[in-house]
């Protein structure tokens, strides 16, 4: 297509014609679709972004199909936002300004694992690079629960991380995310390969300074990891079971997630087991580890009560860890649709009397969701996913508040604007890489305040 057909008068909505070789959904209902993702968790949310949609959804399948796109958007200055698949929880993906909504999901080839790294366009889905690494004998360091559908460009644009961060910390840790392969948003796009500290500037930005086209992870050895359950009668004991888990450098874990009674009766496969007075500790373990981890939920008081090898977990296409982290509230949801959550990040060293101290002050009210993890620099800690019964967006606030007077971090999931989810620490070196990348301020518009506040000042 010729930059001369391009107006200052073109609109999303005549690009279809004029780039017919690139798939289009024009469709209003399923561009309606395709413009939210998990936000819904959240009753703000769902209230704030109501009725925010795309005008159009393009699907490229290439690397010149997407800068096409992105060359037409550029001219004709139209809202660009970027999809995975859409299970972002904060209306990361929803455009606030309608124009494209660039999905990505239809751009994902595997590229290749050398040693141990590995490379992929960002629309793979990440339960497919899994399955293409393992020949390799390698998998993902993190599985975030919705890996099944849940693209590696979407993890990295909006997620933390998953099981498996109790090794290897969330994405942010240095040496998780190796590179990345970036476009412009520019009437001549360019492409740039980030390494390292820099790649990582374009990390939880929900899309909105630059186009990843592909990234390179380091990978972990391979396991066939077993999956078990374990049940304490005390909240006390099954906490301190998790943390002492979570430590012992000869058990060998991925996942450890502890949930306070009477979520597991939300768990489906699990409900038989528990009554709702009892609490769950759901892990993931090596196998040679199983018998070392019942030994240790003895001593805790508990009991081993579920244990799946990893050819069970693949013949049932069942596994635990679509039952943690904000899987969790899912399956809650399901039961009452009026729970909503927090996401919380304790203090390290603190955390067991933070997360008791708390429990004691808001149980029943706030019923605790922990990921046992370790943090960006490696310190043993736990962040939670509380479901709470939602009441008023006042009383929501005032828990946050509670959580924060004990020193708790909280990553509000009830905001869509990149900065109030991390409490205002945005490293002003993310501003000068949309400068880079994003010199017109089309990505996902509307959702990096500091980008806003730079232009009043110019
Ligand atoms: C039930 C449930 C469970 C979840 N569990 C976890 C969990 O365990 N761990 C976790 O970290 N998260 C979790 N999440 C959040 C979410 O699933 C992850 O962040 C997921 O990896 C997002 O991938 P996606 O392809 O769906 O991204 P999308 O939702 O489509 O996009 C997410 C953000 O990334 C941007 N983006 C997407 N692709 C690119 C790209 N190529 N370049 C630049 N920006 C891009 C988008 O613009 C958007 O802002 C969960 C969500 C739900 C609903």
């Amino acid at each position: 297509m010729s930059s001369t057909l391009l107006e200052p008068s073109t609109t999303a909505h005549d690009l279809p014609a004029m780039l017919p070789s690139v798939e289009w959904i024009t469709d209003t209902a399923r561009v309606a679709r395709l413009s939210q993702d998990f936000a819904w968790f959240s009753p703000i949310l769902k209230r704030d972004l109501a009725g925010k949609t795309g005008d159009v959804v393009a699907r490229p399948r290439s690397e010149e199909e997407i800068r096409q796109v992105v060359s037409a958007c550029a001219i004709a200055k139209i809202p660009l936002t970027i999809r995975g698949t859409g299970t972002g929880n904060y209306g990361q993906s929803t455009p606030l300004f309608g124009g494209v909504i660039l999905d990505l999901s239809g751009y994902n080839a595997f590229c290749w694992v050398r040693s141990q790294v590995g490379r992929a366009q960002a629309g793979i889905r990440l339960s497919e690079f899994d399955a293409q690494a393992r020949p390799h004998s390698m998998e993902l360091r993190w599985l975030p629960s919705t890996f099944r559908s849940a693209t590696l460009g979407g993890l990295f644009g909006g997620g933390f991380g998953g099981a498996g961060s109790i090794n290897y910390g969330p994405l942010a840790a240095p040496g998780n995310v190796l590179g990345v392969r970036v476009m412009t948003v520019e009437p001549e796009p360019q492409i740039v390969e980030l390494r390292g500290a820099d790649a990582m500037l374009l990390h939880h930005t929900y899309g909105t300074n630059g186009i990843v086209l592909e990234l390179e992870v380091a990978l972990s050895p391979c396991v066939p990891w077993s999956e078990c359950v374990a049940q304490f009668e005390s909240f006390d004991q099954a906490l301190e079971f998790a943390s002492k888990l979570t430590k012992a450098p000869g058990l060998i874990k991925k996942e450890v997630s502890f949930l306070a009674a009477p979520i597991p009766t939300y768990m489906a496969p699990l409900m038989p087991l528990f009554n709702d007075k009892q609490h769950a500790v759901m892990m993931v373990l090596a196998p040679q580890s199983v018998e070392g981890v019942e030994d240790l939920v003895k001593s805790f008081g508990g009991v081993f009560c579920y244990n799946k090898t990893a050819e069970e977990v693949l013949s049932s296409n069942r596994t635990l860890i679509e039952y943690t982290w904000n899987h969790t509230t899912l399956h809650a949801l399901k039961v009452d649709k009026n729970f909503t959550y927090i996401q919380s990040g304790f203090t390290p060293a603190k955390h067991v009397e933070q997360v008791k101290a708390l429990e004691k002050e808001l149980g029943g009210e706030v019923l605790m969701h922990l990921e046992f993890l370790r943090t960006k620099e490696g310190d043993f800690n736990c962040s939670g996913l509380q479901l709470i019964h939602y009441t008023s967006e006042a009383r929501l606030n005032e828990i946050m508040a509670i959580y924060r007077s004990h020193g708790v971090q909280i990553n509000n999931p009830h905001v869509y604007i990149v900065e109030d989810g991390k409490q205002n620490n945005l490293d002003p070196a993310v501003v000068k890489m949309k400068e880079r990348f994003d010199p017109m301020g089309l990505l996902n518009p509307g959702k990096l305040r500091s980008w806003a506040s730079r232009e009043v000042r110019h």
